[in-house]
């Protein structure tokens, strides 16, 4: 500062008090776990045990989600909705602090797919393994091969989709749901509901990883992939500045390489909430009137702890799991149906 700024400052006495005031930088807000939808109270749970004792990030995110992949469940795992042909083929990826990721896509009758994905990220060269070939490289790496068990829920659904077999890829269901949150997932009109796990992770060392693990679109042509298994559509992670997993329609995900471009606004400056929002106005902007009948949902954290999300429609939810609290957060949205 020179003289001249200084007396100017001096003569409004604030000098010292501007320097004494400066705000420290916050703490950062860890550990932290936030997933998808409210099935992430239980994914969140199981993270927290490993984050809360002192455990890594990556370690949190993938616990977290075995445990939904154990569950029987209509949207995750061997429990899911299988395709149009009746076969249940799963999508996963994992991402850690050091951009290390792996990921794999239509796996079949594997129960971990989230596990291989950490597999293909610490011994191959490779981000992304689909199909015969990741069930091969999770057989050779000690997954046993399990028949897929169809909940009772993804038997109905699937038997009522064959009396059309209709092939209507739109997934937008939470305003009808009016049952509770896990009921019904199946409507007459063909659109289905979409649970796809994805968490995010801050450790006590700071260090962020995330995880994504589903069944994908209900009813999807045989060997469809979606945003989930994608590094920068349905998980990204930086380290240096924050992450971001996303549920809903992959496709528009996919368009916009959803995640990546949420953790582009946070480097930017936008809160987690804001990046969120400008992401799905992305989506929205497109096409407006297609948006009104979609569902696509993205959560985000900032290296400091703060969390946020946004959705195109009513419905969409997420689970918070820190020291300071553990619940169920509605997220803000951008269209009335
Ligand atoms: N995003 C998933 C997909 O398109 C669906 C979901 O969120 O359940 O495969």
């Amino acid at each position: 500062m020179n003289r001249k700024n200084f007396l100017k400052l001096s003569s409004l006495g604030l000098t010292a008090l501007s320097f004494k005031l400066k705000p420290l930088p916050t703490a950062a807000k860890k550990p932290i776990v936030i997933s998808t939808w409210d099935s992430g109270m239980a994914v969140n749970a199981e993270a927290w045990k490993i984050l809360s004792t002192n455990g890594k990030s990556i370690d949190a995110v993938e616990k977290g989600a075995n445990q939904i992949e154990d569950t029987i469940n209509c949207c995750v795992g061997l429990g899911g909705y299988p395709d149009r042909d009746g076969k249940v083929t799963l999508d996963a990826c994992i991402m850690d602090e050091h951009s290390n990721c792996g990921a794999v896509a239509a796996i079949e009758q594997i129960k971990h797919p989230v596990s291989v994905a950490r597999k293909v990220m610490e011994k191959t060269p490779h981000i992304l393994l689909v199909g015969d070939g990741a069930q091969q490289f999770a057989i050779e790496n000690g997954f046993p091969k399990e028949p897929a068990v169809l909940s009772d829920e993804a038997k109905d659904a699937y038997k009522k989709w064959l009396e059309k077999s209709e092939y209507k890829p739109i997934i937008n269901i939470e305003n009808k749901k009016q049952n509770g949150p896990f009921a019904p997932h199946f409507f007459d009109d063909g659109s289905v509901n979409h649970d796809t796990m994805g968490l995010l992770a801050i450790d006590n060392h700071g260090d962020l990883s995330g995880a994504v693990t589903t069944s994908g679109m209900a009813f999807k042509v045989h060997g469809r992939v979606g945003d989930s298994p994608l590094i920068g559509a349905g998980l990204f992670v930086d380290n240096a500045v924050g992450a971001a997993t996303s549920s809903g329609l992959g496709e528009e995900v996919i368009r916009i390489c959803g995640t990546h471009l949420v953790v582009e606004f946070m480097r930017q400056g936008y809160h987690p909430e804001m990046a969120c929002k400008k992401a799905v106005e992305r989506i929205v902007n497109r096409d407006r009137k297609k948006a009104k009948e979609i569902q696509v949902g993205f959560i985000a954290i900032n290296k400091k702890g703060e969390y946020g999300a946004y959705s195109i429609l009513k419905g969409f939810v997420y689970s918070v799991k820190s020291n300071d609290e553990n619940q169920i957060h509605k997220s803000k949205y951008l269209l009335e149906a």
